[in-house]
């Protein structure tokens, strides 16, 4: 009970919140499937007006149906182009699914104009609304599939409740393919839309899940070298456009190795543990730390380099000051160190590769000259 309940905390949570900005990476690329899928399937539903003239149909209708799938199939071009740019614009996803939702209603809507009991009764247009809400989990983004979900259900409803209230008392409300319009029917619709909505939020909610745990570290929680390749270049690119000043420091434990040798393993990962939980509660929100190797770490903090020097020097004090216990076997306490090579941009490089080299440099210099120290210059 106490885990169903904990699941549709973090399932309201997943659809409230902003998802995490890797896991909005991957769903810019689902949205750009999606744009190439939208515009495959006009450019198949315009066939339908070709095979209406060619097998005898009216050509009045023909040509509607021509200029209607015509202006789908431009709506989805500038959906396909949006998707495509680097910028991802934050509202594009709701955008999209709202347009998607919202074309199939009007269709429904073109169809109540020639018969309301056909709209409310056609399967095929109707099914679409479901497609439209399971296409959201492409964009990872549980407040998207939410919106999207809840505008099918209002939407739907709206039509519904016009036909029911616009129908005439005399004459029964029915098609000959699929008989009377029932309000059981209708309401059955409507609870498969909401089921449809639920479902797709708890596999948006999974997927962040997953892409969460693959960056995530085990040992120590912290984001693994995965935040390093996706998320850093954009941190850096983002400060360079702003004009301000970032520093990258790479950290590495000092004789590290001695604490595996003199107390095992398992002493060795307790000992990484606590050097993370100094440093954490030392980091704030806006200063990201990650694992990249065995005891290496890499902190960014948005300052310029002499700032960010006071910064890592105040770790390093604080890393040194609070000494690491072993064990109940070997209660002697031990006292752990970093050193640490600080590179800025734009002052020594303007990519993360070029920073990671220059950081590197200067923390093997912090290693040759003695350890336990912050280095700032070659
Ligand atoms: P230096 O001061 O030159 O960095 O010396 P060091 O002993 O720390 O040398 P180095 O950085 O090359 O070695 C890192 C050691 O850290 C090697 C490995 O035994 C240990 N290590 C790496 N990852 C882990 C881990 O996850 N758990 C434990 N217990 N040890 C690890
Ligand atoms: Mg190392
Ligand atoms: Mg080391």
């Amino acid at each position: 009970m106490s885990t169903l309940r904990q699941t549709l905390r973090e399932l309201s949570n997943t659809m409230r919140d902003r998802p995490d900005e890797i896991v909005l990476d991957i769903g810019a690329g689902g949205e750009l499937l999606v744009a190439r899928i939208r515009v495959v399937a006009t450019l198949l539903l315009m066939l339908m007006p070709l095979i209406n003239i060619l097998t005898g149909g009216g050509v009045a209708e023909s040509i509607d149906g021509f200029v209607g799938t015509g202006l789908g199939l431009a709506l989805a071009m500038v959906w396909l182009a949006l998707a495509r740019r680097k910028r991802r614009h934050r509202w594009l996803s709701f955008a999209t699914s709202a347009s998607d939702v919202t074309m199939e209603t009007l269709v429904l809507v073109l169809i109540a104009t020639q018969s309301p009991a056909a709209s409310v009764n056609t399967l095929i247009v109707w099914s679409c609304y479901p497609l439209s809400i399971f296409m959201t989990a492409l964009r990872n983004d549980g407040r998207v599939t939410l919106f999207a979900g809840m505008l099918a259900i209002v939407q739907y409803s709206a039509l519904v409740l016009w036909v029911f209230a616009h129908a005439d008392p005399h004459v029964a409300l029915a098609t000959a393919a699929y008989g009377e319009v029932s309000i059981s029917n209708q309401v059955q619709r409507l609870v498969l839309l909401l089921v449809a909505t639920l479902l797709t939020a708890v596999v948006v909610y999974r997927i962040q899940r997953l892409v969460l745990l693959s960056g995530t570290d085990t040992l120590t929680g912290l984001p693994n070298r995965s935040y390093l390749v996706h998320r850093v270049p954009q941190i850096v690119e983002h400060a360079r456009k702003q004009d301000t000043s970032i520093t990258l420091a790479i950290i590495d434990l000092d004789h590290f190795k001695r604490i595996n040798d003199d107390y095992g393993h398992p002493v060795g990962d307790r000992a990484l543990r606590h050097v993370v939980l100094l440093l954490q509660s030392e980091l704030g929100r806006d200063e990201p730390l990650m694992r990249v190797g065995g005891e290496e770490f890499v902190l960014l903090l948005e300052r310029p380099m002499g700032a960010a020097w006071e910064r890592m020097e105040t770790l390093r004090k604080r890393v040194a000051a609070v000494p690491f216990v072993p064990g109940e076997e070997n209660p002697e306490p031990v006292t752990l160190t970093f050193s640490a090579g600080l590179s800025c941009c734009p002052q020594d490089a303007v990519d993360v590769s070029g920073l990671m080299r220059c950081a590197d440099q200067r923390l093997r210099k912090a290693k040759q000259t003695g350890r336990n120290r912050v280095v700032v210059r070659e």
